[in-house]
């Protein structure tokens, strides 16, 4: 893993710089990330939000598949798929493998939303496999006083 991870889109437009490990490095087979990717599944860092610098501006779209994660963030001018955002914690900020500069050292340690898996996905037979949403993307349970 380098010490600084870098990448951005196609067209440089949109470039982002973490200054800090991923969280968690998964396949995600959600129909959103299917959708947003074009392909069978999308390679995904969960970062922690406030450890992530952008420039440019990624343009933000809702989508309404089964997922928790339904906003993805795409460059305005070349439309790489660089984001998405989690329906219930604000503080993590996906970021697809795919768009980072060197992205050799990516090693995903599951595949989630394997519910949602293609007939098709050619998943690793030695990673564990998470039905839907994986613990650190989970919703944080309602505090009652
Ligand atoms: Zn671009
Ligand atoms: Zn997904």
């Amino acid at each position: 893993m380098p010490k600084l991870i870098t990448g951005g889109c196609a067209c440089g437009a949109v470039r982002y710089t973490c200054h800090a490990e991923p969280l968690a490095m998964y396949n995600c087979h959600c129909e959103c990330c299917q959708h947003a990717s074009g392909s069978v599944c999308a390679p995904i860092l969960i970062m922690a939000a406030k450890a992530v610098q952008i420039t440019g501006e990624p343009r933000f779209s809702t989508m309404s598949h089964d997922s928790d994660h339904p906003h993805h963030g795409f460059c305005h001018a070349c439309g790489s798929p660089l984001f998405a955002r989690s329906q219930y914690k604000e503080d993590v900020l996906l970021v697809k493998a795919a768009s980072l500069d060197d992205s050799k050292w990516f090693i995903p340690v599951a595949d989630i939303w394997s519910a949602n898996a293609l007939p098709w996905a050619y998943m690793n037979r030695h990673i564990p496999k998470v039905f839907k949403t994986p613990p650190v993307l989970e919703k944080p349970n309602a505090v009652t006083t």
